[in-house]
């Protein structure tokens, strides 16, 4: 909505009350791609959020281009949003847009994914915590051995997150001798075949030696778990993130040892609401749930982030009570008790 017609709606909102702000409140979204199947339920949860507070989703689908994203975003201010909620691409790429639109006095929330600037609002579930959750399941079940570590997208802020919290659990055993990390690697765009690619390569540069998998989400793990199969090798403990259908389905038969779950419905649901709040023209510290945070290159910035939960063969009834999975698709062909 352009400046001239949200002032003559706050005038008239002072007479026919507030919700005629809400009714005329444009909110946009910039989407990186929708590769992985959580994008779609934080998509849904968005909807449903702005739909209950009257205010209109429009949104771009950037197809994984960082230059798409750009113009992505330009066209969804140029269509009138009031506020927009970004998921990076490319974290650097993408910086000029986001000054951009706070140069208009259009609030951004940096969504999942980290965007560098103190005027964003920085929405996440606790990257450092997943990765912790991530080697400390893979650890439990292989406490020495050789170990792989797939990495997430370089140009993605949260793949060195995650790995910072998988160094930090797994460090100990390292110092001790007990485990070797024998190959790493980034996975270009988080795709599952250059995950698959990456770990058969690591396989064969260590004749199969590799007793354990710290792979960054479970559409790598997917990738890996492909690779180990292709060698006879599932059933290693692996680990994921995210709480795909297809993964949890895997740490039901036992070939992914755990997929550390982010309900994505809740963070849709709280970018939504936390953009109507900017397009009110709160302040970022006015938001619900804020904290200060500071990133790693120092950036203080208004962030909130949620809890992550690792879900394991022990606990995977969590998703079903949560109604994110259905028993028959958790357990299409395993013999757990859970599914007897
Ligand atoms: C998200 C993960 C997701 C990955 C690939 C990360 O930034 O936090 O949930 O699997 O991107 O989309």
């Amino acid at each position: 909505m352009k400046l001239v017609s949200k002032v003559a709606t706050l005038l008239a909102g002072a007479v026919i009350g507030t919700a005629a702000i809400a009714d005329d409140m444009i909110i946009g979204v910039s989407w990186s791609n929708f590769q992985e199947e959580r994008w779609k339920t934080d998509e849904a949860a968005m909807k449903a959020a702005l739909d209950a507070a009257g205010a209109k989703y429009i949104s771009a689908d950037a197809q994984s281009s960082s230059a798409k994203q750009l113009s992505d975003i330009e066209s969804l201010i140029a269509q009138g949003a009031d506020a927009l909620i970004i998921l990076a691409q490319d974290a650097s790429a993408v910086g000029p847009a986001v000054q951009a639109a706070t140069d208009e006095g259009i609030g951004v929330v940096a969504y999942d994914r980290l965007i560098e600037d103190s005027r964003a609002f920085y929405l996440t579930f606790d990257n450092v915590e997943v990765g912790r959750m991530q080697a400390r399941a893979v650890l439990d079940a292989m406490p020495k051995g050789n170990y792989v570590m797939i990495k997430g997208s370089p140009t993605d802020p949260n793949a060195d997150f995650l790995r910072g919290g998988q160094q930090e659990v797994l460090q100990k055993a390292i110092d001790k001798g007990d485990i070797t990390i024998v190959g790493e690697a980034y996975t270009d765009g988080w795709v599952p075949a250059n995950a698959q690619r990456n770990m058969e390569q690591i396989l064969t540069a260590n004749d199969n030696k590799v007793d354990a998998v710290v792979a960054s989400n479970d559409g790598t793990a997917g990738g890996v778990v492909a690779a180990l199969t292709a060698q006879g090798m599932e059933g290693i403990p692996v680990s994921g993130q995210d709480g795909d259908h297809a993964a949890l389905n895997r740490v039901a038969l036992g070939t992914q040892t755990v997929s550390v779950w982010k309900d994505a419905r809740d963070l849709g649901s709280a970018a939504a609401k936390i953009a109507v709040q900017m397009a009110e023209g709160k302040n970022l510290s006015q938001i619900d749930s804020s904290h200060i945070w500071t990133s790693p290159g120092g950036t203080k910035m208004n962030a909130r982030f949620l809890a992550p939960v690792p879900i394991t063969q022990d606990n995977l009834n969590v998703v079903v009570d949560a109604k994110w999975i259905t028993k028959e698709a958790l357990c299409a062909g395993a013999t757990i008790d859970l599914c007897k």
